[in-house]
């Protein structure tokens, strides 16, 4: 399997389905199948009918560490962006998405940050349920 980005297709009760993210632009059937289990287990693959996307992935991988700086520390939204950017060749950053809609993902990230959720109930005995 060469550097593609896939995405899960919603369907297969004991199995993924990954398709290629170039399947709308390239019309790229490439897909694989893996188990559900923590093995993850590849069970069948395709060959793509394009080349490798290289500065997709990088933009990718950008963003991912804009989202995790943006969990850790509580640096300015437009310092944040310039520090990253300022990591990756010019190619990538020309590929990366407005400022405004990176703002917004900063803004998102750190938001269900300071969100405290309770946690779901795994068992009877977890419900809370007042008694009096
Ligand atoms: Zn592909």
């Amino acid at each position: 399997m060469d550097i593609s980005i896939f995405f899960i297709v919603p369907n297969g009760k004991n199995k993924y389905i990954w398709r290629c993210t170039e399947y709308n632009k390239y019309k790229c059937s490439s897909c694989f199948t893996s188990t559900k289990d923590e093995t993850g287990t590849i069970l069948k693959e395709s060959c793509h009918s394009h080349a490798p996307n290289g500065v997709n992935i990088q933009v990718r991988e950008l963003m991912e560490k804009i989202k995790d700086n943006a969990k850790s520390n509580q640096v300015c939204t437009r310092n944040l962006i310039s520090e990253a950017v300022a990591t990756v060749p010019l190619v990538v950053a020309a590929q990366l998405p407005s400022q405004s809609l990176i703002s917004r993902t900063i803004r998102r990230v750190r938001s269900c940050k300071d969100q405290v959720c309770p946690q779901n109930p795994l068992t009877v005995n977890d419900l809370n349920i007042g008694t009096s």
